[in-house]
């Protein structure tokens, strides 16, 4: 492994350094707040924050495997962040996914690297449950296919460099970036906590 991996003691990427994998800290109202104002609905199912923007706002959140309401809910990590969003369907529409499906046919290590991020996928998932529905299901076409960035660019985030290959060269290749917020309101997740400290 080149050693410029190293350069920063959680790795290289802009991402670094906000690893968040279960267990979590329970959501609270302010976050849940901005997640339903990203997603324009009601955030549902929500069980912690996986990965937030500079600013605290989340990016993406870890979701029960059931929904309140029963459905099976395979995305565990889920991109909620809206110019995140964007950016993946925007790099979906491009030729990224055929020539990120082709590095998985063709390389080895990559392919092993993604079959491992499809089973602590599955692993972190577990620990809220298991859903016989979605067994052995994880999220994006893994652990053979590319079919949603979304999916794993969220992975990506929320495990860190390093997990998901696929997820990691999303990003990299995404005009987005959680280091530069575009958030509509900056920090709004974390300003609660301030508030009553205050
Ligand atoms: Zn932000």
């Amino acid at each position: 492994m080149p050693a410029a991996r190293f350069e920063h003691p959680l790795g290289r990427l802009p991402y670094a350094g906000r690893v968040t994998t279960p267990p979590f800290a329970a959501p609270t109202t302010a976050e849940l707040a901005v997640v339903s104002a990203q997603l324009g609905r009601p955030a549902r199912g929500v069980v912690g924050i996986a990965a937030r923007c500079v600013c605290g706002n989340p990016t993406v959140v870890a979701t029960t495997p059931r929904l309140p309401d029963g459905t099976p809910f395979p995305t565990f990590y889920y991109l909620t962040h809206p110019a995140a969003t964007a950016a993946m369907s925007t790099l979906e529409a491009t030729q990224v996914m055929p020539e990120l499906a082709a590095l998985l046919a063709d390389d080895a290590d990559v392919a092993a690297a993604y079959l491992s991020a499809h089973e602590a996928y599955l692993a972190d998932r577990a620990q809220f449950g298991d859903v016989s529905e979605i067994d052995g299901i994880s999220a994006g076409g893994m652990p053979t296919r590319v079919k949603c960035l979304h999916a794993l660019a969220g992975h990506a985030l929320a495990a860190g460099p390093g997990v998901n290959p696929i997820g990691d060269r999303a990003l990299e290749r995404s005009s987005w970036s959680p280091d530069r917020c575009r958030c509509e309101a900056p920090g709004a997740a974390v300003r609660e906590v301030e508030d009553s400290s205050a």
